[in-house]
């Protein structure tokens, strides 16, 4: 193997004292990314990096590009540490740059290696201006970086730097319970979370008859994306006709959109105690909608104490859209199958609600047997980022 991608942390390396159980979770993760290549994968703790078949560079850099805790990466040559190989492999590489204005700069983890870091990139970068047509120095803005680092044993070298997802990598956190609708918020909300290393599960609510098994599959699929930046996703799907028809009988129309949130949170609550996550996590938005207001959020909240984490709390539609385009659920989110939210919308829902009101409304019926029920007769698939056939030509 004459190239290897070298991986860069970046962010996790500030975690000192957890510094092994990141780079082992982050190496674990790349295992299973990369589990149909045929690769070697080599962990050390400031960087690891992965020899590969030349033919499967473009697809491994696809599933690298998934994975959160890389902070960037390089596909770097890789030679023996002694200064003839260094000069020479580097002429080599900036063959292909001549008539460019380059830089040479060189770190040196190997104090063994007696010469120094500046003397490696004056003496290699004299003899790529002898060897190589037309090139200029230019320490400050040059069009072509060429780096050196020596380690002990080898050294890497490379000229382009690739960025990667960044954050922590998955499995660094515990678990979180995301609720995911069809739209555009929640699989960006999930998108956001999953990238502190946070674990996640979804819960879609349905309304059959009243929303349609497309509208569930487009929920899928959206899990089958999300599912691209982590491993799998267990999403839960609940039956939520009874109980919404029952609040549409019997609350206050102004109401009715408050109190189903308040048992959405009630059942994903049930459903993250029993599957053993912390944090409920969903795409809520301050001020987008009615049930969104700091009032609304404030009523609707005072059913749980678990953490409730909105990532998108902060940002506008437009911000939401532009990384839903990025992480690729914008396609699938626009499409236009109702939700059950969406479905059962009043003329004039209830801006500012008030906590008493609805407690006084969930008297009016014996909610808590039809949640345990709903939470029963919830069903659970296990959404694998790749649908089988997707990997059938490497098989
Ligand atoms: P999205 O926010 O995902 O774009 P939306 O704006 O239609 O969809 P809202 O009605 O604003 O959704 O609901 C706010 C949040 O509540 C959603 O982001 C999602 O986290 C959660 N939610 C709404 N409907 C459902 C549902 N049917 N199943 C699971 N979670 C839901
Ligand atoms: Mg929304």
């Amino acid at each position: 193997m004459e190239r290897v991608l070298l991986i860069k942390y970046g962010e996790m390396t500030t975690k000192k004292g957890n510094r092994n159980f990141f780079v082992n979770t982050l190496y674990n993760n790349i295992k299973e990314k990369l589990k149909n290549f045929d690769v070697k994968i080599i962990k050390e703790i400031s960087r690891m990096y992965i020899e590969f078949h030349d033919e499967d560079l473009e697809r491994i850099k696809e599933q690298i590009n998934h994975i959160f805790g890389i902070h960037t990466y390089h596909i770097a040559y890789i030679i023996n540490s002694n200064m003839e190989e260094i000069i020479s492999k580097s002429i080599e590489i900036m063959h292909k740059y001549e008539g460019k204005t380059f830089k040479v700069e060189t770190k040196r983890s190997d104090k063994k290696f007696l010469i120094e870091s500046m003397q490696v990139s004056r003496q290699v970068g004299g003899a790529i201006l002898k060897n190589c047509i037309d090139m200029k120095v230019d320490v400050k803005h040059p069009e072509v970086l060429l780096n050196i680092e020596i380690r002990p044993y080898k050294s890497f070298i490379y000229t382009k730097t690739y960025y990667g997802l960044g954050g922590y990598p998955v499995g660094t956190q515990a678990k979180g319970m995301l609720m995911l609708s069809g739209g555009i918020d929640s699989p960006v909300a999930g998108f956001l979370t999953l990238k502190r290393g946070v674990r996640l599960d979804a819960v879609y609510f349905e309304a059959i008859p009243h929303t349609s098994l497309e509208a569930r599959n487009k929920v899928i699929e959206l899990t089958r994306i999300l599912a691209r930046y982590t491993d799998k996703i267990n999403l839960h799907i609940v039956p939520f006709t009874e109980v919404q028809e029952e609040i549409y009988k019997t609350i206050d129309p102004a109401y009715c959109i408050t109190i189903m949130r308040r048992m959405m949170y009630r059942i994903t609550q049930l459903l993250a105690k029993k599957h053993n996550a912390l944090i409920l996590v969903n795409g809520e938005s301050i001020g987008q909608v009615a049930s969104q207001t700091l009032t609304s959020m404030s009523v609707i909240n005072q059913v749980t104490n678990m953490p409730v984490i909105r990532p998108v709390a902060c940002l506008d539609k437009l911000e939401i859209i532009s990384i839903a385009q990025k992480i690729g659920s914008y396609e699938t989110s626009i499409l236009p199958y109702e939700d059950c939210c969406t479905l059962f919308v009043p003329k004039h829902p209830v801006i500012n609600p008030t906590l008493e009101k609805c407690l006084k409304y969930e008297k009016n019926f014996d909610y808590k047997p039809m949640l345990e029920k709903a939470v029963e007769k919830t069903f659970t698939i296990k959404v694998e980022e790749q649908k089988e056939e997707k990997f059938k030509e490497f098989l």
